[in-house]
């Protein structure tokens, strides 16, 4: 749409662009082409716009051969939007983004997320949008220059902070070009800057406990004028600072905006170091025979390399409306990296039986302490087979509501989703779950879950 078509349409509506809905409509066709072929939306991708107004960069994008989901705030833009490309591969949703469920798009992937965002809520915005639960491969914000400035700043400059360390730790923000206010209507105060975020590869960045990690960043952050080690008081409970600054390689009266994200992490670590690897000899499991009778006993190592019969619980979480908690294995998990999977799992120690299992992998995955065995209901058991390992499996239900708490090392990320979600997305990406969830899925069907 160029400058006339924009004030055409606006005129046909009855409608003056909305200040306080960020409305600034892109109208140099060039840029908006240019926009589109940077986040390279391709046929099979599914492209989430944020705002799309009056289709700027949407159209754009359908003639790509990519589908589209819209999100758009004021209704009578949606509405002109859904009659404007009636009969293409666009889903529009009249919605505040902001609240926009990012669970819904799992099945969808792979997803892209595009915006030439309103600047008032754009922080917000962008943090919702590359949040743990977000399946973005890629995101494309237009934001005003002087944010996208804040996002990829080098530490120690005056526009590094807290935005810069958050989203630094999964993504990599780089600028693509810089815009003129003259290529919208209206024109904003000042430039706007294109920002590409890309996802950080797990062999970029150590991994940490992301909780601890965005706390302190936060009370650092929050006088950036005073000296970490006063901002950090309560975090260090008593922790030798001068051993531990020299250790992360900062002075002792360093300030927030003095660390590096790699600093960042290393502090984040020394405060809360992850367990050690399980490097599969320390853990002894009982070995059983085709009757899960107990024959004798194998390191983990051994009872895998071996395919040795041996025991294994899982455990579906299911809250008060039928949803079902999945977690998300970490990135730099060895075996079945970013997978999702039961609400928690693991083998069962030696000697140990299967309801106790249940009830200290509760403990340790979720944080769930005081399980009572009488609230963990039997749904199925598995034999053992090739795919799933050799593993005997208990699978048990557990109905609770969270919160929970899951140790940084082993898990990404947790969430309650629909079952009716869940079995539309394991039927159309299989590969996004971990076998054994797979294999308890299954068994689960016709019991209420699937
Ligand atoms: N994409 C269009 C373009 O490039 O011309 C419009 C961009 S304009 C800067 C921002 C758009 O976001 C507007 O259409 C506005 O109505 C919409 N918007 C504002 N707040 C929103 C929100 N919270 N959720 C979804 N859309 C929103």
């Amino acid at each position: 749409m160029n400058l006339s078509d924009i004030r055409a349409a606006l005129d046909s509506l009855g409608r003056e662009p909305s200040k306080s809905l960020g409305q600034n409509f892109l109208h140099d066709q060039n840029v908006a082409r240019a926009i589109v072929a940077e986040i390279d939306p391709r046929p099979g991708e599914r492209i989430v716009e944020i705002g799309p107004g009056l289709g700027a960069l949407t159209g754009f994008v359908l003639d790509s051969g990519a589908s589209v989901t819209a999100i758009e705030k004021d209704g009578v833009l949606a509405d002109f939007l859904r009659e404007r490309y009636r009969g293409r591969d666009l889903e529009v949703i009249h919605a505040d983004a902001l609240d926009f469920d990012l669970r819904s798009l799992w099945p969808r992937q792979p997803v892209k997320i595009l915006g030439n965002l309103p600047y008032n809520v754009s922080s917000q915005l962008i943090f919702h949008f590359t949040s743990a639960l977000s399946p973005a491969q890629r995101c494309l914000f237009l934001v005003q220059r002087e944010m996208g400035d804040r996002l990829r700043a080098a530490v120690g400059s005056a526009d590094y902070g807290l935005p810069t360390v958050l989203l630094g730790r999964r993504w990599r923000m780089t600028e693509r070009r810089r815009l003129r206010p003259s290529v919208f209507l209206p024109e904003p105060k000042v430039d706007s800057a294109l920002i590409d975020f890309t996802r950080r590869v797990p062999d970029e960045v150590p991994s940490c406990d992301p909780e601890l990690f965005e706390h302190i960043a936060r009370a650092g952050f929050s006088q950036r004028r005073k000296q970490l080690r006063k901002m950090l008081e309560a975090e260090l409970r008593g922790a030798n600072w001068p051993k531990l600054a020299l250790a992360i390689g900062i002075s002792e009266t360093a300030r927030a905006e003095e660390l590096s994200l790699t600093q960042w992490i290393a502090l984040t670590k020394q405060l809360a170091p992850l367990g050690a690897a399980q490097d599969g000899t320390a853990e002894i499991f009982d070995v059983v025979d085709e009757a899960d009778r107990v024959m004798g006993q194998a390191p983990r190592g051994e009872v895998h390399a071996e395919r040795l019969r041996h025991r294994a619980v899982h455990i579906f979480i299911v809250n008060s409306i039928g949803e079902i908690f999945l977690q998300r294995r970490s990135a730099w998990k060895d075996q079945a990296p970013g997978c999702w999977g039961s609400s928690a799992a693991g083998h069962l120690d030696r000697g140990e039986d299967y309801p106790a299992a249940a009830i200290r992998e509760l403990a340790e995955e979720l944080g769930l302490r005081g399980i009572q065995p009488g609230s963990i209901e039997e749904m199925a058991t598995l034999a053992p087979t090739a795919t799933n390992g050799w593993e005997f499996v208990r699978l048990y239900r557990l109905r609770h509501d969270g919160p929970f708490h899951w140790p940084a090392a082993e898990v990404e990320t947790g969430a309650f989703f629909p079952t009716a979600l869940v079995a539309g997305w394991l039927a159309t990406r299989p590969g996004d779950f971990s076998p054994g969830f797979q294999e308890c899925w299954a068994a689960a069907r016709g019991l209420g879950l699937a």
